[in-house]
């Protein structure tokens, strides 16, 4: 069971399903969204559950981007077509019990640091 929560708490999420594909996004949406790297994993839609409002950014035409409307917390992505939402590991309270498997959209990070851990990269 993964349990999380925004800033404030007036969104929560949970899920029984094992999250995967745990990565840090360095694209320019999550960037501008986060304020900097966003690490998140999936799960099927129908194994998350999310309670509180929640407001939910068309950045582009394929996927919603969802945020706490109070606090402003960045915690779901979701694309239209494919039956998962991603949700933000900074906002898992307690232990994940996961381990990021990758960087993607690489091409497009921040110049002021490195990403030197040895996972994979994605462009
Ligand atoms: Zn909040
Ligand atoms: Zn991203």
């Amino acid at each position: 069971m993964i349990r999380g929560s925004c800033l404030c708490g007036a969104v929560t999420f949970w899920t029984e399903a094992t999250p995967k594909g745990a990565s840090m996004c360095h694209c320019t949406q999550c960037r501008k969204q986060s304020g900097g790297i966003w690490s998140s994993a999936y799960v099927p839609d129908d194994a998350l559950t999310i309670t509180g409002p929640v407001t939910w950014y068309e950045a582009s035409p394929t996927a919603r981007r969802g945020f706490c409307p109070t606090c402003g917390a960045f915690l779901f992505w979701t694309a239209n077509d494919e039956g998962t939402t991603s949700f933000a590991l900074g906002a898992i309270d307690g232990p994940t019990g996961l381990t990021l498997e990758k960087h993607i959209f690489t091409g497009s990070k921040g110049d002021y640091y490195q990403i030197a851990d040895g996972l994979p990269q994605k462009e």
